[in-house]
Formats: structure tokens, sequence, C-alpha cells
């Protein structure tokens, strides 16, 4: 399967603490786009939408466009994306979601049609919670993690109802109650979509920079539970860490591993 990594809605910069080489970039929305052979397209997270660039105020809020400072530039939504890659929008037939914070959400009614699949304990937490987002009413496929299927190391592992076997979801609690992570084996082997386990790279490693201060405090702000999380990112960073694995490990919203995944597929819009 080809997995494509678009940049669905770019925001602030921000910038590691101490030395690291690293330059300031602006935090992006990290999507995938999964070229299946039997089950159509399939975007994992959505960034920002259409209808968020016209209307920001309405949709994200006066105090997210605060301090997120969010770009909404029309050309980074999935929808033009998917369209630039030479696909129609409706080819796009499943859409899976770490969870349903709002930048990640914005482009699920640009794909009306497609199969929405999110953690049961994501769509309970927002029932009867209206949301221009979901406003158009989605296709929820929600699914459960309780089985005891297992995946390096991950428990409560499963494929999703019309999904190829190599795409996985992967129970990754603590950023939200039912927060998910994605797994796929694409043409470059196995990648871990982390959503916002984490929101910078360096979390993953010992010897690293520290995060930027922003990221830091936005994540303590937002996180439901923090003990949870970290237990979380330890172990995607000894899957990070062990090449025997064979896995890729990616975030949500790190701009150095989005450009460095973008840069390995000269094709693709976000590169
Ligand atoms: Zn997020």
């Amino acid at each position: 399967m080809r997995v494509h990594h678009l940049n669905c809605g770019s925001m602030l910069a921000v910038e590691p603490v101490g030395a690291h080489g690293l330059a300031p970039l602006p935090v992006v929305c990290h999507c995938l786009l999964i070229e299946t052979e039997t089950s159509g397209l399939v975007l994992v997270e959505t960034g920002f939408g259409l209808a968020d660039t016209a209307s920001p105020a309405a949709r994200l809020g006066e105090d997210f466009l605060g301090w997120a400072r969010p770009r909404l530039d029309p050309a980074e939504t999935a929808l033009r994306q998917v369209t630039r890659l030479g696909h129609r929008p409706e080819d796009v037939r499943h859409i899976f979601l770490t969870h349903l914070h709002r930048d990640h959400t914005g482009g699920l009614p640009d794909f009306p049609d497609a199969l929405v699949h999110v953690h049961e304990d994501e769509l309970a937490a927002v029932s009867g919670t209206p949301h221009p987002h979901w406003a158009h009413g989605p296709r929820w496929s929600p699914y459960a993690t309780d089985g005891d299927e297992r995946w390096h190391g991950f428990t409560g592992v499963r494929p999703l109802p019309g999904l190829p076997a190599d795409i996985l979801a992967v129970p990754l609690a603590g950023h939200t109650p039912g927060h998910t992570a994605l797994a796929v084996r694409g043409d470059a082997g196995w990648l871990l979509h982390a959503g916002d386990a984490y929101y910078f790279h360096g979390e993953l490693r010992q010897d690293a920079p520290a995060a930027p201060p922003l990221l830091d405090t936005l994540q303590e702000q937002t996180e439901a539970d923090r003990d949870l999380r970290l237990t979380g990112v330890t172990r995607l960073g000894a899957l990070a860490a062990d090449p025997a694995s064979g896995v890729r490990v990616v975030s949500a919203h790190d701009p150095w591993e989005f450009r460095a995944l973008a840069q390995e597929d000269p094709a693709d819009p976000g590169a």
C-alpha cells in the first residue's frame, strides 16, 4: 500500500529548547492518505477543512485561533490535496481519527460519504455535543479495543471493518480516553501514526533536546490522563529505538517528523 504524508493544517511556528540544529517550523496536522487495493483511499486524520478556512471563528472558536494561529489555506485541506494527487473526493471511502479534537476533525464535512472509524469512547464523549465538524451526520463506525490481540507490545489491537488486515487500530489512551493510534504496513514497512500521544519527537528519546515549551504547555492543558499517556510514550520510545521492530513512529503535529517523511516522497503535495 502506498502511504502519502499530507500536512492538512499549518499553525504557529515552534522551536525546541537548547542546541539542536532544528530551524523553527510551523506546527503541522500530519495526515496520511493510504491507497489500498480493495478499500479505496483511507484518510488518517483530517486536519482543517474547507469550511474552516472560510468561517474560522464559527467553526474553530476565537480562543483556538488566538493561540494556535492556523494558516487556514484552502490548498492545505485534505480535499484539495486528494484532488491534486489525481483522486476524486469520493474515492476517500474510509477515515480514521485518533481522537475528536477540532484540529483533527475539520475535514470530515469534505468527505461526507466516508465511513469514519473512531473509538467508541471518543464518540461517547461528544454525544449530545453539537459541533460544525459533525453537523452533517458522518457515517460513524465506532469500535472497541477490548480484545486480546497484540502488536509490538500493545494490547487490544484490532483491524477495522472493511479495511485490509495490514491496517490496525492500536489503543494509546491518555491524551483523550479513547485516543487510538493507527498502524499501517505500507510499501516502506510498518508506520505507526501516534496522533497526539506526543507532540515532539524528542519525547521518545532520553538524549534529545527539550520540546518547544508551547507544546509542553499545550499537552498539559489538553491531556486527559498524564500517567497513562506517558506510559504510552515510553512504549513508543522503545519501539522507535528498536531497529529490529521495523516500525517507524510519527505523531500528528511534529513538523520535523513530517518534513522528513514528506521529503522522502517528492510526489507528495506536502513535500
Ligand atoms: Zn491535535
